[in-house]
């Protein structure tokens, strides 16, 4: 076994690879870019190397920095995770040419499925069912939509390069055929560098199942059975779980057997997943699934297989890697009971799942949960950024059947805790309680169909809204016992004393709320839909307990200094309080440094050092998670210590620029 590795990766794969190594007593080098110095990977590993700037073709990706890191701390092997250069076979021939080891299969193995069309007609060779359709070279427009026609609409339209959906179309009538064709050729030329297409007949009830394959140095190959991965938002997952609901011994063994044939054919070794899709509509069938790729490294979703089957699938990964045989037979593998998980991102589904970046400023997981498993790359307090996938982590849950994995994972769904961005947290938990995901009724269309009421945003409870009015008052953290006058903190509510409350939600409404002291500990919080009397407040830090018109409400809440986060039962509202950033705003140091307020990349500068502004005026453009923001002046000033280039990226909170304070200036 190797006494050293190294983990081509970052977040939650490269923690994830680094338990098993400690486990195993090999020690592990973790790389890093500049934004990641703090990250969790970098204080998990034994030694960590820093391999370039933040854009990942600049460190993750560049091949030349990672071979050094390899060279210089004698790492005998490397893992590459996903994605990054998990995928790269250029980058496997280099490490073995460097003299380690690449923890993943051979590069023309790599090679032999890197191409759509050429792995399609590999598996029509080694006999494996491929979805029917045209995969020759005449790539003509005309000669396309004559073979297009043959299949019979719909079809779809794959880059054969493709991955990640790109230069993907659904075609449903002749007549679009050649928009689609164009839209698909143009996406797959600037995403991959290569604008040839296939055709496949479009399964439009169709259901992704896969089978995770192993196979070792010797030529043996097993399956760890079946995941079942259609629920998926634009063809990219969201929800996986094993084993796949209906799915019967007689069609595992089918499936089983045809990827470890797909997996012999191109002499695989390590970890690899066949992808099938199957057709929904009249229930799986052993001759209903089609081969629609594979992919050559180990998936996001294999904790599934782990949790079913009570392997380690890194740490078959390691020993084969290491020439050891597969550490099981076939008949030696069986699965016990369910287990699902979901991919918990920074990213706002009320605003069509735009990725979020910031400070996880609050950040707590389920504690003893039985069944569950986090997986995670961040730690309370880290920054997710715009620079790499905003996974936050990943949920998953084990039972001894399907329903008790599913509320299982609803649960911790409900209980997990994030404030800073935005999450999909909500939305996975509408999902894991979605009536007919949990009657197994599902495919790849099921999110689309009720995409709304899943992604909806939630408008804060009375309950919330009167905690947080209370909370901006001041009053959650008054002491609320007998002698009104025993705080010294803020005003005093004496009985018949009122304050309003100002509250931003995350939607952009402004609310007004008056606070009215009733009596000694009592308040009356006039909502837009009515009053709520709240009395018996106590608070513990983050846990709140009040009586709120006679009911007992305990929230947890997570708050900075102008916002507030409160969470009741799997709902979560977040409030900016308006006050609080005004008083920041005229503090004098927070408006002379004009700051990022969000990783991104600086479009424009509009002034220079020395230039005078105007209170107002706009100063940068920064563009931060696909949209730009005008940077202004909170004072007049003189620009100095100007930091900020067009083109740069910057990190959230650094100081662009200075504004110093010149009386003639404010004109
Ligand atoms: P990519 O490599 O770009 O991810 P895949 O070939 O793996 O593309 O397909 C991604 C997803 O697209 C599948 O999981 C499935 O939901 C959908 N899909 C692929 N092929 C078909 C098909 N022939 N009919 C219907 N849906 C399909």
């Amino acid at each position: 076994m190797f006494r050293k590795i190294l983990i081509a990766n970052r977040g939650e794969i490269a923690c994830r690879v680094i338990a098993t190594a400690k486990r195993l007593g090999i020690a592990t080098v973790a790389v890093y870019s500049d934004a990641d110095r703090a990250a969790r990977h970098v204080a998990l590993a034994d030694e960590a190397v820093c391999i370039g700037t933040p854009p990942a073709t600049e460190s993750y990706l560049n091949p030349s920095a990672i071979l050094a890191a390899v060279k210089a701390t004698g790492a005998e092997a490397v893992h590459p995770g996903y994605g990054f250069l998990s995928e790269n076979p250029d980058f496997a021939e280099a490490v073995a040419q460097a003299g380690a080891v690449f923890i993943g299969p051979p590069p023309q193995a790599i090679r032999a499925m890197g191409l759509k069309d050429a792995a399609k007609r590999l598996m029509i060779e080694a006999g494996v069912p491929v979805v029917p359709g045209y995969l020759g070279d005449d790539q003509d427009a005309a000669h396309l939509a004559e073979e297009a026609a043959k299949i019979g609409f719909p079809v779809l339209i794959k880059a054969v390069a493709g991955g990640g959906g790109k230069g993907m179309r659904r075609v449903d009538e002749a007549k679009d055929f050649a928009a689609a064709l164009e839209g698909a050729k143009r996406e797959a030329a600037s995403s991959f560098g290569d604008d040839r297409v296939l055709i496949e007949k479009y399964l439009t009830q169709p259901r992704h199942i896969e089978i995770q394959v192993f196979a070792d140095q010797s030529g043996s190959a097993v399956h760890l059975f079946e995941r079942d991965c259609s629920l998926q938002r634009r063809h990219q997952k969201v929800i996986e779980e094993a084993p796949a609901p209906g799915m019967t011994p007689a069609i595992r063994a089918a499936m089983g057997t045809a990827a470890v044939t797909a997996a012999k054919a191109i002499g695989y070794v390590g970890a690899g997943t066949v992808e099938f899709i199957a057709d929904a509509s009249g229930g799986l069938s052993a001759n209903g699934f089609f081969f629609m790729e594979m992919n050559t490294r180990l998936q996001v979703e294999h904790p599934v297989t782990e949790m079913i089957t009570g392997q380690d699938l890194v740490e078959w990964q390691l020993r084969v890697a290491a020439g050891e045989p597969l550490p099981a037979a076939q008949e030696d593998l069986a699965i016990f009971g369910h287990a699902v998980e979901a991919r918990l991102y920074a990213e706002d589904p009320a605003k069509g799942f735009l990725p979020a970046a910031g400070t996880l400023h609050h950040l707590r997981w389920p504690v003893d949960a039985p069944g569950l498993r986090i997986d995670t790359g961040v730690s309370e307090g880290d920054t997710i950024t715009s620079f790499y996938d905003p996974m936050i982590a990943k949920v998953i849950a084990h039972g001894k059947d399907r329903a008790q994995a599913l509320n299982r994972l609803a649960e911790a769904l409900n209980t997990i805790e994030i404030a800073g961005p935005a999450t999909n947290r909500r939305f996975l938990a509408r999902l894991a309680g979605h009536d007919g995901f949990r009657r197994g009724e599902m495919d790849t269309g099921l999110i689309g169909r009720d995409l709304d009421a899943l992604a909806a945003a939630d408008a804060p409870t009375d309950a919330l809204l009167a905690l947080a009015a209370l909370h901006a008052a001041g009053i959650l953290d008054e002491p609320q016992g007998d002698d009104p006058w025993a705080s010294l903190r803020g005003w005093r509510m004496w009985p018949g004393a009122a304050a309003m409350a100002h509250l931003e939600t995350t939607a952009g409404a402004r609310l007004e709320v008056p606070v009215a002291a009733q009596g000694r500990g009592q308040f009356r919080v006039t909502l837009p839909g009515g009053p709520v009397e709240a009395q018996a407040i106590h608070h513990d830090g983050r846990r709140v307990t009040a009586d709120l018109d006679g009911a007992p409400t305990t929230v947890s809440r997570a708050a900075g200094r102008d916002w507030v986060t409160l969470f009741l039962g799997g709902a979560e509202a977040t409030f900016i309080l308006p006050d609080r950033l005004a008083m920041d705003a005229e503090g004098a140091d927070a408006v002379a440094q004009v700051k990022a307020p969000l990783p991104g990349r600086v479009t424009a500068v509009n002034v220079a050092d020395g230039d005078r502004v105007t209170k107002g005026q706009a100063l940068l453009v920064l563009e931060a998670m696909k949209m730009e923001h005008t940077l202004t002046a909170g004072k007049p000033g003189r620009v100095t210590a100007l930091s900020a280039r067009t083109g740069a990226q910057v990190t959230e909170g650094q100081v662009l620029l200075v504004l110093d304070d010149e009386e003639e200036a404010e004109t």
